[in-house]
Order: C-alpha cells, then structure tokens, then sequence
C-alpha cells in the first residue's frame, strides 16, 4: 500500500515520537547516516523495517540507545576493554557487538545469541531516543544495496510512498555508517570500518582486522551484512588505484564514451582537469578524507541522477578513515578493482 510520507522538521520531533509508539518506522538524523528507527522491544514494528528496506532478515540490526546506561539490561556482560571504549567513544560512530540478553527479540539480531549497540551523536536522535523511552532498532534508511542515506531527500527517493516519516536534520556529518566491533572475542575484532579508525581503537585497546574476511563468499561471515552487495549505483563502478589510475581510466573510457554512454569519474578536486572529456564527481580538496566520507554516498546517487553508464572512482590510501571508505567503494564497485 502506499504511504503519503511526512517530511517533519526538528520542531515536529513530537509527531515521530507518536508514529513511533505506534508500532510503525520512522526515518531519522544521525551523525553518520540517517536510521530507518523502530521500537527495538516490538518485534512486529521491527519487522516493517526489514519490509520498507528490503532488507534480508539474516541480516541483524543495529540498536541505538540515549545512554550507556540503558545498554545493560540488554547485554549479558560489558568487559572492561569494551566500557573503556564506550567511556571514549559514546555517543558517537562505534557500534559494539555484545552478548545479548532474552530482553533482546530474536528479530533485531538475526536469531544470533549477540546483539549490536551504540549511543549516536546526534542531537536529534538522542532527542527522539529520549522522548520515545525505548531503544531504536534502526540500519540506514535506503532501500537495501543502495547506496547509504546522508540527506532526508536521499530516504525520500528510496523509501518515499513506502514509509510513514522521515525526520529531516539536514545534512549527515560523518557520511559513513558507524565502526563495528565485536567485542565477544579476544582480541576484539573489525567487522566493519567506520567513523572511529582502527589506529584509534588500536590506541586503546588491541583489535584485529583481517580485510579479506569480508565476508563475502565465506559460509557464516561474522558480520551477516558484509556478504551483501551495498551502496551500489545504477551505474557500473569500476575502482582504480596507483600512480597510473589516470591512463587507465582514459584507456577504459575511450569505448564507452565513443557509443556516446555517460562516463563519470569520482576525484579529488585538484585532479578534475586530468579529464576535460569526462563528467567529474569531486571528492573535495585532495587528502580531505572527512569531506570524502561527507560526500561519498551523496556522489554514488548523483552518478544516477546524472544517468552515468560507468563510473570510474580513484582509490585513496587506506590509513584512518581512508580504510572505511575503500570499504565502501570495493563494495559499490563489486570488487572490479584494477590496480595500475
Ligand atoms: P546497517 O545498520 O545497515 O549499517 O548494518 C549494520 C551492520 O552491523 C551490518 O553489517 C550487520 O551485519 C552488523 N551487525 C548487526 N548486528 C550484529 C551482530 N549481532 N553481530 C555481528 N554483526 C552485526
Ligand atoms: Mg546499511
């Protein structure tokens, strides 16, 4: 059935309270993309979150809390590593995976026996989490595969008609969806690159992350998500990295360009003149790894809305939030990865 969606603002925060108490989903701001929320306690509501995204339902959310305080019902234990990290991080874009408790519908987690937690740091979220007194499931709110939402118009164009409310808080800050930890074995390990950088985790405490363990492919990743196609465009992506990216994504284009097909290519600003013939995505002033993050998802949809047939996308280095990012261009790109 279609929905009409309310685009509420901040001040109509009162509005997505009540739509959420109703049992229903509400699209909402955070600091690394927007939420698709739902009362993580109702385990009908959830289910309308894995029904408006298309979501597998092998595929555990994300719950969101006002405080740390408010985790520990939900979770069996918190080691002394994990709290450290909360102390650090919360609110803000670390989700931790923990040992969840019967409190904890089997829906939200995917039937696993862990559950995944994080305060945002946003003040509209907390607001809502606040007001609302239950915690919210929420993963981003695009329809699944799609490239993450960081605008309300990016969950407007995914899920409008489908949804009852998006919350509008402008732009997202991080771009990039949280960091996910799972903190049920020893050493803690890497799921998935975010916000908050190994090098930081790494200041704290000891992490593993092995990148090959992506998921994809393997029997029973640890983080189901990750075996997923995500945050891909209509258009082929292919990413290249190394000093030759340029000839090679000259070299590439010639054909496509040549059947007059849309050929884009993802850069920093400074290079945009290398490809007088292509249409440039900036990534924002080169080594600007927030602006990068800021703008990546934001790029990814305008290769749509420009009707790009191929897009190529530079690679960066993968140090800090440079790691989070190529995780997210490997997977818009399906793993069509040509190194120069
Ligand atoms: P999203 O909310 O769409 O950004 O995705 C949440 C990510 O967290 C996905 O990759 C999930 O597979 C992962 N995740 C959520 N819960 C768990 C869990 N209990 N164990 C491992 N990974 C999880
Ligand atoms: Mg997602």
């Amino acid at each position: 059935m279609e929905l009409k969606t309310r685009h509420l603002t901040p001040e109509e925060i009162g509005e997505a309270v009540q739509i959420l108490r109703e049992g229903m989903v509400v699209a909402f701001p955070t600091e690394t993309v927007y939420g698709l929320g739902a009362n993580a306690l109702d385990p009908e509501a959830v289910k309308s979150i894995f029904r408006a995204k298309g979501r597998p339902q092998d595929n555990p959310l994300i719950i969101h809390f006002a405080n740390a305080q408010q985790v520990e019902e939900f979770v069996q234990e918190v080691p002394p590593q994990a709290l450290l990290l909360m102390e650090r991080f919360w609110p803000g874009p670390l989700t931790l995976v923990l040992k969840k408790t019967e409190q904890v519908p089997d829906i939200v987690t995917a039937g696993l026996d862990t559950v995944a937690v994080r305060v945002p740091d946003h003040p509209v979220a907390l607001e809502l989490l606040r007001l609302t007194g239950f915690p919210l499931a929420a993963p981003s709110a695009n329809r699944s595969g799609r490239p993450s939402p960081t605008r309300a118009e990016h969950v407007l164009a995914d899920l409008g008609g489908l949804i009852p409310a998006v919350l509008d808080g402008g732009e997202t800050g991080w771009g990039l969806e949280s960091t996910v930890l799972d903190c049920t074995v020893t050493p803690f390990r890497l799921l998935r690159p975010g916000g908050v950088t190994l090098e930081e985790l790494q200041d704290l405490v000891p992490v593993l992350y092995q990148a090959e363990g992506d998921g994809i492919g393997t029997e029973a990743p640890r983080s189901p998500g990750m075996k997923y196609q995500h945050y891909a465009p209509e258009a082929k992506v292919y990413l290249v990295t190394g000093d030759g990216a340029a000839t090679k994504i000259k070299e590439l284009s010639e054909p496509y360009s040549q059947r007059g097909e849309g050929v884009g290519v993802m850069t920093w600003d400074e290079r945009a003149e290398l490809y007088p013939t292509l249409t440039v995505l900036p990534m924002g002033p080169e080594g600007n790894f927030a602006a990068l993050a800021h703008n990546l998802f934001h790029l990814l949809r305008q290769a749509d809305i420009l009707g790009l047939k191929v897009l190529f996308i530079e690679g960066v280095s993968e140090d800090n939030l440079g790691l989070a990012i190529m995780n997210r261009l490997r997977k818009a790109a399906d793993q069509r990865e040509i190194k120069t």
